[in-house]
């Protein structure tokens, strides 16, 4: 509302009322209106204050949303931390028994890459101890990682020992089933044939007819083929990993010495050389220089029946052919 003013004229004795000069006019006009704007600039500066402005709630709500995105990607790393913690388990304890080999020291596998504070560069930041975090979680499994990768590789180089392992120790018969007239004899003590005294026999008697091929039963190289005395033609293979075997009174030695033979290989023919009352097989297995009993190494070749027939025919205490 505009004010209005008087002034009084002496002459009339009246109130005459003042109009105001344009200039008076416009100062009003600009006075008035820079006082609205002063308390509209007050009011909105509040409201900002309180509120806060729009491109700060903006940087707000982004902020809620990277928090939001850190704390999924700590649920995640922790998720990924698990695989691994299971990959482990089983490289422990399934690979390496099964390998025969000691699982990894807890001591190397929780090894942290100490010294300096590697994150200290990250501590001056917002939300400093959220993102300290989710790096040491990332750098745990960069390094657990790496040892695991480290570990499959000792386990390929093991298998790949294994199966040499596997294809070299004496594991089949010298003699094929189907040659075979019956197991003499087994390892034991048993009655001398010659001199009919007790003693033990170290190997296996096959009976079969001279002539029938003897099988080489693992991997390896000649060692001896030859004359050897009592045993008479005889062959002995170097396996390696421990294992040697003998196949004696052969008939005829097909191998000579430093040749090398694959499981299975016919290397002789059964005879009755050297002391020996008939034609057979005699077979023995040494490992790590003892000599063993022959029955615990067919298990390539025999199924579960043909394997228990064996052991009752080894444990028979029938004639020896030496
Ligand atoms: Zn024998």
């Amino acid at each position: 509302m505009r004010k209005v003013y008087y002034i009084y004229n002496p002459k009339t004795r009246t109130y005459d009322r003042i109009y105001p000069t344009r200039r008076q006019r416009l100062l009003s006009i600009i006075r008035r209106t820079s006082y609205a704007l002063g308390v509209l600039m007050l009011i909105v500066g509040g409201l900002y204050w309180f509120l806060g402005t729009p491109s700060e709630n903006a940087l707000r709500i982004e902020n809620s949303e990277l928090e939001a995105q850190y704390e999924v990607l700590s649920r995640q790393l922790d998720e990924a931390l698990g695989v691994l913690e299971d990959l482990q388990q089983r490289d422990d304890n399934l690979y390496r028994v099964i390998l025969q080999t000691e699982p990894i020291s807890p001591y190397i596998r929780k090894s942290e890459a100490g010294g300096i504070n590697r994150y200290e560069h990250l501590e001056e930041m917002a939300n400093a101890e959220m993102i300290i975090e989710n790096a040491q979680k990332i750098d745990y499994l960069k390094r657990q990682l790496y040892i695991q990768s480290k570990s499959y590789d000792e386990i390929i180089g093991l298998c790949k020992q294994n199966d040499e392992r596997l294809q070299c120790i004496p594991a089949i018969q010298p003699v094929s089933n189907k040659d075979l007239k019956r197991t003499a004899s087994g390892y034991g003590r048993r009655i001398d044939p010659i001199y009919k005294t007790i003693k033990f026999h170290h190997g296996m008697d096959f009976s079969a007819d001279t002539g029938t091929p003897v099988y080489a039963t693992g991997d390896g190289t000649i060692k001896s083929s030859g004359w050897e005395s009592g045993y008479g033609i005889t062959i002995e293979i170097e396996h390696g990993f421990g294992y040697q075997t003998r196949y004696a009174h052969l008939s005829k030695t097909q191998v000579r010495r430093g040749q090398k033979v694959k499981r299975g290989e016919v290397i002789g023919l059964v005879g009755s050389t050297g002391k020996s009352t008939g034609p057979h097989l005699h077979y023995e297995v040494v490992n790590k220089g003892r000599k063993v009993n022959p029955v615990n190494y067919y298990f390539m070749d025999l199924t579960a029946e043909e394997y228990d027939q064996m052991i009752q025919m080894a444990a028979n205490h029938g004639k020896v052919y030496d």
